[in-house]
């Protein structure tokens, strides 16, 4: 493809994408294609002489579009969103033409600089506290990575190497040598991750990864699924009991499941009891809930995280307008990320990096290469601005009420099963052979109304018009509606209402 093919290819390419967009409304949310319906329609080799763009886009347009899951459509309101906007694709572009895997510095000094820059904008724009910005005294700074789970494992392999050091320095063995070494590996099995039964599997993994042990924290329907200081301190006693150093906590804002909230203010009183709980690594995932302290009236949780917790993540690319992937991490000492990763043979050596005074991201993070994904956070901020972000938010939040305010009108259908959050309603069928409950309260905690609220579920699914999901509460099945990316409208939230309460009439009517 030469210069004048490129120009237009992407022409087109630009006004087909614009087509899409369009039409994304009126497609159905989920593909109607069996597992395997590609393989036919491709050639089974690759083509030996050049194919013209229009066959290309030709084939996007016939074999790829109908085998897609259109999450930007208004219709999706299934996990979370994955949020794509214009200059969020422009960021892509100018990214993909400057490719420049900027693993240290001098790699290219404008990518590393702006994604310094611009991670201080976005903990501003958080409302987190100063701790986070790369010029606080503290050191700290924020970084892109590739997902959530990527932060989380990365995190924790700097928590262990941070509490397995302390361990071995406090037994008067020195940094650097052979048995400081064997030491560190002796003590590492019994470090131990701990997150709720409600953290999202990426803690798990973390730990896996970081090759140490993990336990959850149980949660209850009475405490809205959120980890209470009381569930966690029953945990650290057990871990002293047989002996595990904690030394990693996962706190969650906006669970998977349910978008609750850990109580983070009294899980950090309890962390303050003992020395050696002191010492544990206080993460805070907010992989989706983050992106609502961009509104002012939501950063008052973020005041939480000034003391006592050492990092915090949030996916932009999830509902703060910026494509996959943009996973933003902030740290509260840059150090424990870099003593932990930074491993320099003498290829990657250069007199920028030796004086120490610039941020080589490959020390951050676990890959070397990295895209230059600052761009496209900078270009939303600046297209929305401050105030065109927190209009999403609050419009997609108000839409999420106008949701569950349906959900509850309905109280002879429906019940709520845990509070409504940031735009996430979590509910059941009633099982019609209880008779009401007026408090509001799961009373039929029962395989009935699981089975009425599968069938209702996976009847909608089926169907296509509308993508929900549904998971496992406490024992209990129940429905998950989420709609909150940039297509989001009250017309298709009250459609989907409709379409919840016709299925649930039809699958009770048909019950034998
Ligand atoms: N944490 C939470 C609370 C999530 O909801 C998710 C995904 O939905 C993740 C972590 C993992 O995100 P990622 O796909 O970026 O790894």
């Amino acid at each position: 493809m030469d210069r004048e093919e490129f120009r237009a290819a992407a022409h087109s390419a630009i006004d087909d994408i614009l087509a899409y967009f369009d039409s994304v409304p009126d497609r159905r949310v989920l593909p109607a294609v069996d597992p395997g319906y590609l393989r036919p329609l491709i050639p089974e080799n690759p083509p030996v002489e050049s194919e013209s763009w229009d066959q290309i886009q030709q084939d996007v347009d016939t074999k790829i579009k109908p085998g897609l899951t259109h999450w930007q459509s208004p219709n999706f309101m299934a996990y979370y969103p994955a949020s794509v906007t214009y200059p969020s694709i422009l960021g892509e572009m100018y990214s993909a033409a400057f490719t420049a895997p900027a693993f240290n510095w001098l790699c290219s000094p404008a990518c590393t600089e702006l994604e310094t820059i611009v991670m201080d904008w976005v903990a501003k724009s958080l409302g987190l506290p100063a701790c986070f910005l790369s010029t606080s005294e503290n050191l700290g700074g924020g970084v892109i990575q590739n997902s959530a789970s990527d932060a989380i494992a990365t995190i924790m392999v700097a928590a262990r190497e941070r509490r397995v050091c302390e361990l071995v320095l406090a037994e008067g063995l020195k940094e650097g040598t052979v048995e400081f070494d064997e030491r560190k590996m002796d003590l590492q099995p019994r470090l131990v991750a701990l997150a709720s039964d409600q953290t999202h599997s990426s803690a798990a993994k973390g730990a896996l990864i970081a090759g140490t042990r993990f336990r959850s924290v149980p949660t209850r329907l009475e405490d809205d699924m959120a980890m209470t200081a009381s569930r966690l301190r029953e945990v650290l006693e057990k871990c002293e009991e047989d002996r595990l150093t904690p030394y990693h906590l996962t706190l969650t804002f906006g669970t998977t499941n349910t978008c609750s909230v850990d109580h983070f203010a009294e899980i950090k009183a309890v962390l303050q009891e003992r020395p050696e709980w002191q010492r544990i690594w206080v993460h805070v995932d907010a992989a989706y809930a983050g992106a609502s302290l961009v509104a002012d009236e939501w950063q008052y949780i973020a005041k939480d995280f000034a003391e006592g917790v050492d990092s915090f993540n949030t996916n932009m690319h999830k509902w703060l307008l910026v494509n996959f992937d943009a996973s933003v991490l902030f740290v509260r000492n840059r150090f424990d990320l870099t003593n932990a990763l930074d491993i320099t043979p003498t290829y990657l050596r250069n007199p920028y990096s030796d004086m120490g005074t610039v941020i080589d991201y490959r020390n951050w993070s676990i890959s070397l290469g990295r895209r230059f994904r600052a761009l496209k956070i900078w270009f939303v901020i600046r297209s929305y601005g401050l105030n065109g972000m927190k209009a999403h938010i609050r419009k997609t939040i108000s839409l999420g009420n106008t949701f569950a305010d349906l959900v509850r009108g309905r109280s002879d259908l429906f019940e709520i099963v845990t509070k409504p959050a940031f735009c996430l309603t979590v509910f059941r069928i009633k099982n019609p052979e209880i008779p009401n409950d007026t408090s509001g309260a799961v009373c039929n905690k029962d395989e009935v109304a699981d089975g009425i609220t599968k069938k209702v579920y996976e009847l909608i699914n089926t169907r296509g018009e509308i993508f929900i999901t549904s998971t496992v509460i406490d024992g209990i099945y129940v429905i998950r509606v989420v709609s909150a990316n940039p297509m989001a409208e009250e017309k298709y939230v009250r459609n989907a209402f409709d379409i919840i309460v016709r299925t649930t009439e039809e699958v009770l009517k048909k019950k034998p």
